[in-house]
């Protein structure tokens, strides 16, 4: 018969590699706490419309890579692309914008696209996202960019790279507008068939056209910083200086602009060249404009996305993975019918004192469990027979070449042998 295979562009993620994801999971949830982010969890399916308003229908994102379906009562439904959409519309629909200011929200999600798969990129993958409501200072852009770097820091990874900029917020934006479409105007015909389309409702979206041609010509394209109000300049301005006091460098790079249509005025990414083409780790920015644009009251708010692969990725590569013990604390290993029951209730006692206990519920031989405890990478194995039962006491092996020492069979006994 047929095997069945996982959908392209997905991801297992097995018992061998499991430790390491919950390695990073753990860092984010300490470095959230620690930053007062609390964790919201969202629907995996969204109304399309709150992508097409929130994210923008002339990005990639929404344009061509949604996994959208019609549902039996002929609404339009989409496997969520990206989060901040859909925080927003919680925060809107919660009330949660009534509450305490700042609102400090952080995720931990899989999302889906419908990309072409390949090294850093998987149409189901998983994001790190905060987000920070009701803040228009450029502290707030400072506080989850050192949120960031505070984990990058704490993995030990050496070789990030933070680039900043700012797009502009709805008074400079016009002015620039203007100038990208007169400068893309001169090469329309040279565009992709996609930026071609977009270019007069969103000449900003050709800016980050993965197409070798038009990034080529997006190139020379004015810059945005060019183009800042006061407003918008004294805030990035103060973004930086934020940064200088906190010891956190950056590059400014005119170049990044961000996938998604919400983005105003700050925007950033951090870069790892070591993980070849998909080299951004964590892309946000200031987005003041989301909330109000899906039905929400006006209201500040800045954030990011991490990509959890790509954050593997990085560790991988700097040698940062680190040994993590695996398995269980002792196997009880039975010598006889007798003394399998014996073993069986045992370890049921450890593992109700909170001890992970193993014993054979496969009737093998003692050779071949000692196989097995190994194998499972058991701390400890105790022998247990006939004789041992009658005399209440066992041999417990250290299997990491320690001491063998006798132990009375009991619970209390154990623990503290093992301890
Ligand atoms: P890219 O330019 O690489 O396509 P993006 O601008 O589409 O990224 P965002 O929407 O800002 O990315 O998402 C934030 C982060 O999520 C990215 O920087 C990346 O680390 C991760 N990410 C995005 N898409 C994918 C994907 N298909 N597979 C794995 N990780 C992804
Ligand atoms: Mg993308």
């Amino acid at each position: 018969m047929n095997r069945i295979q996982k959908p392209k562009g997905t991801l297992d993620i097995l018992p061998a590699d499991i430790g390491l994801w919950q390695y990073i999971e753990n860092a984010v949830r300490d470095i959230a706490r620690i930053n007062g982010f609390q964790e919201i969890r969202m629907p995996t399916f969204e109304a399309t419309e709150l992508f097409c308003r929130g994210v923008g229908d002339t990005t990639d994102v929404v344009g061509k890579e949604m996994y959208t379906f019609t549902d039996k009562d002929g609404s339009s439904l989409s496997l969520r692309p990206e989060g901040t959409a859909g925080v927003a519309r919680s925060v809107i629909e919660n009330g949660l914008y009534a509450g305490a200011m700042p609102l400090k929200l952080f995720y931990l999600s899989n999302f889906f696209r419908r990309e072409k798969p390949q090294a850093g990129r998987s149409r189901e993958f998983w994001q790190f996202g905060t987000e920070l409501y009701g803040s228009s200072r450029p502290e707030a852009d400072a506080q989850v960019i050192l949120l960031a770097d505070a984990l990058f820091k704490k993995l030990g990874l050496t070789k990030v790279t933070l680039r900043i900029n700012s797009i502009g917020c709805p008074e400079c934006r016009p002015s620039y507008r203007k100038a990208l479409l007169e400068y893309f105007s001169q090469f329309e015909s040279e565009l992709c068939d996609t930026c071609r389309e977009r270019l007069q409702k969103n000449p900003l979206r050709v800016l980050d056209c993965k197409s070798p041609i038009c990034s080529g010509i997006a190139k020379n394209a004015p810059k945005t910083l060019e183009h800042l109000c006061g407003g918008c300049e004294s805030h990035f301005e103060s973004l930086k200086k934020h940064l200088d006091d906190c010891g956190v460098e950056y590059i400014v790079d005119p170049s990044i602009v961000r996938g998604l249509d919400y983005y105003t005025g700050t925007v950033f990414e951090f870069t790892v060249d070591s993980i070849g083409a998909q080299s951004t780790v964590c892309g946000g920015g200031r987005y003041d404009g989301l909330l109000a644009s899906i039905g929400g009251p006006e209201m500040p708010a800045v954030g990011f996305g991490m990509g959890i692969t790509r954050l593997i990725q990085a560790l991988k590569d700097e040698n940062l993975v680190p040994e993590l013990a695996s398995g269980c604390d002792i196997y009880i290993a039975p010598l006889g019918d007798n003394a399998s029951s014996g073993a069986f209730v045992l370890a049921h006692k450890l593992r109700a004192a909170g001890v992970s206990a193993e014993t054979d519920i496969c009737g093998r031989s003692l050779k071949a469990q000692m196989k097995y405890a190994d194998k499972a990478g058991a701390r400890y194995v105790l022998v247990v027979g006939d004789n041992e039962l009658e005399e209440g006491v066992a041999e417990l092996r250290d299997m990491r070449g320690g001491e063998r020492v006798k132990v009375a069979l009991s619970v209390d006994a154990i623990i503290e042998a093992i301890k």
